[in-house]
């Protein structure tokens, strides 16, 4: 590519307005220009770079067996109303209106729209398992878009989603994405750490994110120095999980508990079946850990708590009732497999119970319908909002410290939230009809591209990892009026074409001063200076990393470029 018609519009001041240095060095490197808030265009130098790191995921996705595809952006409101989150999204959806009055979303994510496809064309266990992915712009109207394209209202994301008969076999799909995501951002070279995350509006109970260790993070991850431990701070203390369908349920079994129990007894001694229990909370109270059941009828649009303190057993009953007594908090969307609008109730009981009843009172409780590892894993407990640097790790080793993080990817267990909402069936090797159980995998791509810069670069410019650079090679020719450096130049850059190197060539009338300036700052890891040594066939190999300068002879060019 010849740089005097290439369009890498270099800017030696830092545009105003861009806070952090990928910000900045993307804008200045020409690889990116804005349209409107947290709206980019990828100039051609950032779009190479954008789908260097789209290859790097695809490659990975389709070594675990993902299949590649395309979904619509412009997605149906009646799908999300199915799922409730026509609703529940808020604000953050961007939503349109035809010229039928259609009413349409943005699409920000596609559970819905993968969902409806898995729903109307696969039928049988035999065609599952079976993960889809897609790599494609996403829209979300964030409230603060800032920092470039890290936080972006239009921006790249890869989308997967598996399709499993069971819960076993969700856990396998999940376990490829997670090894597939380490290689990913191993391959990208970034500093990163799986972490455990909220399961949130995603309605999930397994949950990582892939967080790139970075001062410029918008997430805080709490750690431990002596165990794999790590979590997103903004995990609740009550982390509400969703519970696995079980075909062997039976009636609701309520159990008596000792009054005083670790945690750990406690998870031994859970191992009860649940029967229509729409989520379980366990949750720590003065160091206690306190049990809450909510169960619910979906049909009936009934709802129940129970929780039992001092003996007396608190139960509300229907969706009116808990309405009125909870008050509306918008925003929830609750556990697997329930209709979202019941969840929000769900949701919003549970914190009542939690912030207004609990507090003193938990000398005795009931167990009702909780299996451990399947309604909680105990490190997802703590409070870890208040926990601060040197507490004890709540997995008992080592102890916390912090470290701000850019979310790269998420992973998600959905369960069957979706499946039934949308009522996505197959039939099993009894021809029996059961809910497909789905997880959900996301990276983003363009983010991923402003971390990798946050992580690559000096006080000149961006210094790319050689795997998403967006040429192999900077080919200079200091001074093109000069006949003999000109024609070599252009001698090399005909052989590197030929040889399948991707060459940028600063072909251009500029004085060296700005050409040297213009390559730090766009920071292509290998630079070939065609200078005062080209009559004897000399040129200058230099290193943008190190600024470690050789002398080569043309003819050994292809042997060190190797
Ligand atoms: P965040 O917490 O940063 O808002 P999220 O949890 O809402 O992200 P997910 O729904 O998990 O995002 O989407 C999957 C991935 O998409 C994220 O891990 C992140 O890398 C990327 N992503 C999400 N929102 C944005 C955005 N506004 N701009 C760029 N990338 C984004
Ligand atoms: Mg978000
Ligand atoms: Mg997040
Ligand atoms: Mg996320």
């Amino acid at each position: 590519m010849k740089q005097s018609t290439y369009l890498i519009p270099t800017l030696r001041d830092i545009p105003s307005g861009a806070d952090i240095v990928s910000h900045q060095l993307m804008l200045r490197a020409g690889l990116i220009r804005q349209s409107a808030a947290g709206v980019y265009s990828f100039l051609p130098l950032g779009w190479r770079v954008l789908r260097k790191v789209e290859q790097i995921v695809r490659e990975e996705m389709d070594r675990s067996g993902a299949q590649e595809m395309l979904m619509p952006s412009i997605q149906p409101a009646e799908l999300w109303k199915e799922s409730g989150r026509w609703e529940a999204y808020g604000e953050e959806l961007m939503r349109v209106t035809d010229r039928h009055n259609r009413e349409f979303a943005l699409g920000p994510t596609h559970e819905e729209v993968i969902t409806s496809i898995v729903r109307d064309d696969v039928r049988s266990y035999k065609e599952l398992p079976m993960t889809l992915y897609q790599i494609q712009t996403k829209f979300r109207d964030e409230r603060r878009p800032r920092f470039g394209v890290l936080r972006g209202r239009e921006f790249l994301m890869k989308d997967a989603y598996s399709f499993d008969k069971d819960f076993e076999g969700l856990d396998e799909s999940y376990e490829k994405m997670y090894t597939a995501y380490n290689s990913i951002f191993s391959r990208l070279g970034l500093n990163f750490r799986a972490v455990i995350a909220d399961s949130g509006a995603m309605g999930g109970k397994d949950t990582h994110e892939f967080m790139v260790l970075s001062n410029v993070g918008e997430d805080t991850i709490a750690y431990s120095d002596a165990s794999d431990f790590a979590a997103n701070i903004e995990i609740a203390p009550v982390n509400a999980s969703y519970d696995k369908p079980d075909e062997a349920a039976g009636e609701l079994r309520e159990v008596e508990t000792p009054e005083q129990r670790t945690i750990e007894e406690v998870s031994r001694f859970l191992d009860v079946k649940p029967e229509k229990c729409i989520k379980s909370i366990l949750f720590m109270a003065d160091n206690e850990p306190v049990l809450l059941l909510v169960r619910g009828d979906h049909e009936a649009n009934e709802i129940k708590l129970k929780h039992e303190l001092n003996a007396e057993t608190v139960e509300m009953a229907t969706e009116q009732q808990t309405k009125e007594i909870l008050g509306s908090v918008p925003g929830f969307i609750g556990p697997a497999g329930v209709p979202a609008e019941l969840n929000v109730y769900a949701d919003h009981a549970v914190e009542y119970i939690v912030n207004g009843v609990c507090g003193a009172n938990k000398e005795k409780f009931h167990l009702l319908n909780v299996n451990p590892e399947r309604d909680f894993s105990v490190t997802a407990f703590k409070d870890l909002r208040s926990i601060q640097e040197g507490d004890p790790s709540p997995d008992g080793r080592g102890v916390i410290h912090f470290k701000e993080g850019i979310e790269v990817g998420h992973v998600f267990k959905l369960g069957t939230k979706y499946s039934e909402a949308l009522g996505a069936e197959y039939l099993n090797d009894q021809g029996k009809a059961k809910p497909i159980v789905m997880g959900s995998y996301g990276i983003g791509v363009s983010r991923t591209v402003a971390a990798v810069i946050e992580e690559n670069y000096d006080e000149n410019g961006i210094v790319w990892p050689a795997c998403v650079s967006p040429f192999d090679v900077h080919l200079i020719a200091i001074n093109v009026k000069q006949e003999e450096q000109r024609s070599l130049a252009e001698k090399i850059y005909g052989t590197l074409q030929a040889r399948g190197t991707e060459v940028l060539y600063d072909d251009r009338p500029e004085r060296a001063g700005v050409k040297f300036k213009d390559a730090d700052l766009i920071g292509i890891p290998l630079r070939v200076q065609v200078g005062k040594k080209a009559s004897e066939g000399f040129v200058e190999l230099k290193h943008r990393k190190t600024g470690e300068v050789e002398e080569v002879h043309v003819d050994e060019l292809s042997d060190v470029l190797e």
